[in-house]
């Protein structure tokens, strides 16, 4: 039996001398296996191609193309800091293209209490971090009023972009967003929530309708964490007078927690 050279030599030169006899260029198919076996087992595989180049040995097949690995899914943080480098780019809804900063949140990584608010504000959206402005001020009072420095707790938002002119946040803008409150809450295993305000308190309860009055007093289950609801600050500051119900709320808030954590921890 002739060997594979033999015989693409054998094509070769019967290709040649068609080109010199005047005929079309001459292709001779393009599966290595094909080149010169076929040719032995049927002369007319060569002259059924009507388009012939050239008789010449199959090249390899091309190289694939690199394949680069996908981005790996922010589903898969187990921390903060790889959390917020994964997803601070966020274009899921239309807010990242009238925010400043994409407000991730901030404080202690292994809080035992998180606070939630809406949405960042203007003051919030310049400087990344939620709860910088007046209300945020307050609201670092009230936590030093039951004895949680701001940088004990870690504090989010429902939303970690502004809303232009602090409207509402839209249901689209809460269902892109709240997958990422709720891995951070997953990471941080917080044993209790403190909602501020209606919004995060109806939006993180997934209580569409609820008003405040309804939702302030009692305690909700949600991912393992004892959940409370009581006034956003930026509202104590327009009603001065809601401050002796917030001040009960707080009050009844540490008081769980005394119980479930412990006084001391
Ligand atoms: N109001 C909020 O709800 N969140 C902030 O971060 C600031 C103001």
């Amino acid at each position: 039996m002739r060997t594979k050279d033999e015989i693409i030599a054998d094509i070769e030169l019967w290709a040649k001398e068609r080109l010199a006899a005047g005929e079309e260029t001459l292709y001779i198919g393009d599966r290595v296996s094909g080149v010169g076996y076929r040719k032995e087992e049927n002369e007319n595989v060569i002259m059924a191609s009507k388009k012939v180049i050239k008789a010449e040995a199959i090249p390899n097949p091309p190289p694939k193309p690199e394949t680069r690995s996908p981005e790996p899914d922010w589903r898969s943080a187990t921390d903060l800091p790889t959390l917020k480098s994964m997803i601070s780019g966020c274009t899921e809804c239309e807010l990242y293209k009238t925010r400043t900063n994409f407000v991730f949140g901030v404080g202690n990584p292994n809080a035992k209490v998180m606070v939630i608010g809406e949405a960042p504000g203007k003051d919030e959206d310049e400087q990344g971090e939620p709860f910088v402005g007046r209300a945020g001020q307050l609201l670092n009072k009230m936590l030093i009023a039951i004895n949680f420095p701001r940088e004990e707790v870690f504090i989010a938002n429902i939303l970690k972009s502004r809303p232009p002119g602090n409207r509402d946040p839209k249901p689209d803008e809460v269902a892109a967003c709240e997958p990422y409150l709720f891995k951070q809450i997953e990471i941080i295993k917080p044993k209790m929530i403190l909602c501020v305000g209606r919004i995060a308190g109806s939006n993180l309860l997934k209580l569409p309708d609820e008003s405040l009055a309804k939702m302030r007093g009692k305690v909700f289950d949600f991912m393992n964490a004892k959940v409370m609801v009581t006034y956003h600050p930026a509202a104590l500051l327009r009603n001065p007078n809601w401050k002796v119900g917030a001040w009960e709320d707080l009050q009844k808030f540490r008081k769980l927690y005394d119980e479930m954590v412990g006084a001391d921890s």
